[in-house]
């Protein structure tokens, strides 16, 4: 029997961060070994925000890089750059004439991009979760290892699978997220989650211990004067979600009490995750260093991967352009 297939992808909008590496790349590291998966670098996606056509390729290899550092096997998985497979906007036209504008409208994270970039409203941007819906369906993935904010998507991408069956007959499997323990890592800037595109939110996987410690040094807290229960929202939850999200659970509890007698010191709880941190990261920096100075290696990584996700994604084409009476 096929071994199920895993698919999932990320944006080449800046160095990974802490939120993608809990969010997404622990999941593709844990499914790594047991399924037939395609982890991708979705600079089509990428393109919907402002950016610079000239630092754009780079960005994508500063991903694949990470992706390599941070243990994905290219032994057992295969590592993709959308662009390079077309079959991905064909496949996304197809399914968009079957799924209603009104729908994608709704969308939060469509209205939550259109208020961060008002200018720059466009029909990619509306369009986003049909290409995701495209990306996973091409491999007819059943899995998808991001972080909580993907589930409406993953939602647009079931009703988009069911309805192709419906109108074309018994095709896509309707793809359920995988989830992590840190499928939500908060942002250091308090309020919303960790994002690279919001300054002052992320600690980059390749921060070293300065920068790390300058970053949560960052990070909103009170005046400790407060006692009580913990708050569940804020910079000061936030921290205690990063404890947690480390496993510093002695750490925690101490702190907890602290917080709850007043005698929180805010730099000694930083200080402890700085150095949480830090230990985590070391080992993935270390690795990157010699994908950098193997850049023979990584193209070979990229050529043998994007010949593999071709065929794959030609064999499912044929499949739906037969369906939809266009072979
Ligand atoms: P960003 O929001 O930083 O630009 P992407 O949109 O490229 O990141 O998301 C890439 C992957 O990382 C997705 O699976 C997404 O769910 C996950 N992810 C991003 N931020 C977080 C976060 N703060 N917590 C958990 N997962 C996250």
């Amino acid at each position: 029997m096929n071994k199920k297939r895993v698919y999932s992808g990320i944006r080449a909008t800046g160095r990974l961060h802490l939120g993608n590496y809990f969010g997404a790349v622990k999941g593709m590291l844990a499914l790594q070994d047991k399924y037939d998966c395609i982890f991708s670098v979705v600079d089509s996606h990428t393109i919907t925000v402002p950016y610079d056509p000239k630092t754009l390729k780079q960005s994508v290899r500063e991903i694949i890089l990470d992706y390599l550092a941070a243990g994905l096997d290219p032994k057992k998985c295969n590592l993709e750059i959308q662009s390079k497979v077309p079959q991905h906007t064909e496949l996304a036209y197809l399914l968009s004439t079957i799924y209603p504008v009104s729908r994608l409208e709704d969308l939060p994270t469509y209205k939550e991009k259109k208020a961060q970039y008002p200018k720059y409203i466009n029909m990619g941007l509306l369009y986003y979760p049909v290409l995701m819906a495209a990306d996973v369906l091409l491999y007819k993935a059943e899995l998808v290892p991001v972080g909580i904010d993907q589930e409406p998507h993953l939602e647009v991408m079931r009703e988009i699978a069911r309805k192709f069956n419906s109108m074309f007959g018994q095709t896509f499997p309707e793809p359920q997220r995988f989830k992590t323990e840190g499928d939500y890592v908060p942002s250091l800037a308090g309020g919303r989650k960790m994002s690279k595109s919001i300054e002052g939110s992320f600690i980059n996987l390749n921060d070293d211990l300065e920068t790390i410690r300058k970053r949560i040094a960052g990070a909103s807290t009170d005046s400790g004067q407060i006692g009580g229960e913990v708050p569940k929202e804020g910079g000061v939850a936030n921290l205690f979600k990063l404890l947690k999200l480390f496993k510093l659970n002695n750490e925690f509890n101490k702190f907890e009490q602290d917080y709850e007698t007043k005698k929180i010191r805010y730099t000694e709880l930083k200080e402890v995750l700085v150095q949480a941190i830090y230990k985590e990261l070391q080992p993935f920096q270390e690795r990157r260093k010699k994908f950098e100075e193997d850049s023979k290696l990584v193209d070979d990584i990229i050529n043998a991967s994007n010949r593999k996700c071709l065929q794959m994604a030609e064999e499912t084409m044929r499949e739906v352009r037969e369906k939809m009476g266009l072979d």
